[in-house]
């Protein structure tokens, strides 16, 4: 039976819990803070482990941050410049042979059609650093490290935490309106509450090796992101975060022939040099060994509680969705949870957090497993897959030698390109579809309820400008001249509150649609608002075709109206006149469900 909540001695009484202060955990305390929503972050260790992870924020990781005040210039100064990070070569070692090349995703001018911020490489360590500064001093914002989440109890309209504070050996009683489960792929919350996952949960062991070799002189003009190794004895990817210093060896190892807890220093040093392919000066920083898996909770909301990141789902690190989708998460999650606590909206609400982000996991999971299936292909032309690892290296430099290979390993290597390319999935994902996108590069901007506003770069008025965030910097892309940078400094993105829903109108019709939002917003709850931005009035388009293609999709002739979430994404599309104040209303009530 469940103890009567008054036999719990309650130590904090909060709006959220998040549990776990990893990249997710931390960007949702963020996100909620910024719209007026307190938490309380209880991180299990007091420091967090060095070795970098993660290196590449999506195009929509770095929407939604700028979204929220987080500086993309900064960000972008912080990590793997641009020229070093361009592309994923093939080698059969770093200082031998390369197999092939391919651009690392859409770093090319022409992706700053589709989205105002390309992908950025970043150490993941960095990222969260520089979350974490956000929230120092940030009077929303509690953080507590050394704090490992134990139990919980759900009573219904709140849920009880038990929290170990592990320096003092003690256990206390948290309680909340909402707890969020940032606790990474082993969550404590998620085996707490008993939710099944769908996918395998091991399928292959793998080591992380992260070192601090200067690479420089070994890469040479073959600088890149991602140096994928065919030699046999390696079988992994170098991450180039720093090809200067900051390194890591991702590689498959065989954990019948080489027991986790053989591995030693030597070890490594001998997988490294086999990957560099000469001996020169690096240290071993730490190396850790992990599970590939493919894993997607079957249930992303248990009533008050929300999984979300890794604690939701984990894939395999071929295609760099992990992360991303895990952001992706807490920025779905901010604003229902905000709209909730600000009386905006009911607990239903939150159904929406499921059905929206569970098929997104879904997919990104699945193509995560392709790209790994499609490397393993690449392996099989080449001859590489022999156990024994002479003789697979023996076919190697046969098949490389043989002219008449050169044809399939060209393709081998063409068969990769969606695999750096997932443009697609990182800004194409509409709420709502289920369908599996034909290819993870394709991105088409729709306007249509559940897609992301389609990207067009803008000059917002004078009065709006003030207003926005400070300009995109676009000078990062070098092909670009000084006229095109100038013109690519603020987004149709930038027009989207994150604390209201926005009203996109043509400014011929501004006048009336301003009438209809006046009589609606007085029947919304308090404080609930819909910001009118009128083409032609608060923002013209940038000139060129991209921005005509825009009008097209947008279509705001004759009245018509596209309302944004706070998330960006569509609502709906109002195609008639603006006369009727309640169908504004009744769209907010059904989605808002107040
Ligand atoms: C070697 C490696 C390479 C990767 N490379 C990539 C990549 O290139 N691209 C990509 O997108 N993704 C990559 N990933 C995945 C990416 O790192 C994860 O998706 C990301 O870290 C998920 O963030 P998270 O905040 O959900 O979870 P985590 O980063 O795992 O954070 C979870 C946090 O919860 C804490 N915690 C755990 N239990 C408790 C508890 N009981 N109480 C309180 N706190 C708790 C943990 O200490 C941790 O700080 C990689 C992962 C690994 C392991």
């Amino acid at each position: 039976m469940s103890p009567a909540r008054q036999d719990y001695e309650i130590a904090d009484d909060v709006p959220v819990l998040i549990v776990g202060g990893g990249p997710c955990g931390l960007l949702q305390a963020y996100l909620l803070a910024q719209l007026g929503v307190e938490s309380l972050l209880c991180e299990r260790y007091p420091t967090r482990l060095d070795a970098p992870k993660a290196h590449a924020l999506s195009p929509r990781t770095l929407e939604l941050c700028r979204q929220f005040g987080l500086d993309v210039n900064e960000i972008r100064r912080l990590g793997t410049g641009r020229q070093d990070a361009f592309w994923v070569n093939f080698v059969t070692h770093l200082n031998g042979q390369q197999v092939g090349r391919l651009p690392y995703e859409r770093m090319d001018p022409g992706v700053l059609d589709d989205t105002p911020t390309m992908i950025h490489n970043i150490p993941q360590p960095d990222f969260e650093d520089y979350v974490r500064k956000q929230l120092v001093k940030n009077p929303l914002v509690e953080m507590r490290k050394n704090h490992s989440f134990v139990k919980l109890e759900d009573l219904g309209d709140s849920v009880i935490a038990t929290i170990e504070d592990r320096a003092a050996q003690r256990e206390y009683h948290v309680k909340c309106k909402h707890l969020v489960a940032c606790d990474g792929a082993k969550s404590a919350v998620r085996r707490f509450l008993g939710v099944e996952s769908e996918g395998e949960d091991s399928y292959e062991t793998m080591m992380t090796i992260h070192i601090n070799a200067n690479l420089y002189p070994i890469v040479q003009d073959r600088v890149g992101m991602l140096h994928w190794v065919m030699d046999p004895e390696v079988s992994g990817f170098i991450i180039g975060y720093d090809l200067g210093g900051n390194q890591v060896l991702i590689c498959n190892f065989d954990s019948q022939k080489y027991p986790v807890e053989s591995w030693n220093e030597s070890l490594c040093r001998k997988t490294v040099d086999a990957a560099i392919g000469t001996h020169i000066p690096y240290d071993v920083l730490s190396y850790r060994p992990w599970i590939l898996s493919r894993k997607v909770a079957k249930s992303y909301r248990i009533n008050r509680v929300l999984l979300a990141g890794d604690a939701a789902h984990s894939f395999p690190p071929t295609g760099g969705l992990g992360l991303n989708s895990g952001l992706g998460d807490v920025h779905n999650l901010a604003f229902k949870i905000a709209a909730i606590h600000h009386g905006h909206a009911s607990p239903s609400l939150l159904d929406t957090y499921e059905s929206e982000r569970h098929p997104v996991a879904l997919i990104n999971a699945a193509q995560s497993v392709k790209n790994g299936q499609q490397i393993f292909r690449l392996l099989k032309t080449l001859g590489a897959t022999d156990p024994d690892v002479h003789v697979a290296r023996e076919n190697l430099y046969r098949t490389l030698a043989d002219p008449e290979r050169a044809g399939a390993v060209h393709e081998g290597i063409e068969g990769q390109r969606e695999h750096f390319d997932n443009l697609g999935l990182h800004i194409g994902y509409v709420y709502g579809d289920t369908r599996v996108p034909g290819c993870a590069s394709v991105y088409q901007a729709k306007c249509v309820p559940g897609a992301r506003i389609p990207h067009a770069w803008i000059e917002p008025s004078k009065p709006v400008v003030s207003g926005l965030m400070g300009p995109i910097d676009s000078s990062y892309v070098g092909e670009l001249s000084m006229e095109e940078v100038e013109r690519k400094r603020f987004s149709v993105l930038d027009l989207c509150a994150f604390d209201a829903f926005t009203l996109f109108v043509d400014g011929e019709c501004a006048v009336a649609w301003r009438g209809v939002l006046e009589e609606a917003t007085a029947m919304f709850p308090p404080g609930l608002r819909i910001d009118l931005v009128a083409r032609g009035r608060d923002f013209d388009l940038q000139p060129g075709e991209a921005g005509e293609k825009w009008l097209e999709l947008m279509q705001l002739v004759q009245g018509r109206a596209v309302l944004v979430r706070p998330d960006q994404h569509i609502l709906t599309v109002f195609r008639g006149s603006p006369d009727d104040s309640m169908e504004v209303v009744e769209v907010l009530r059904k989605y808002l469900a107040w």
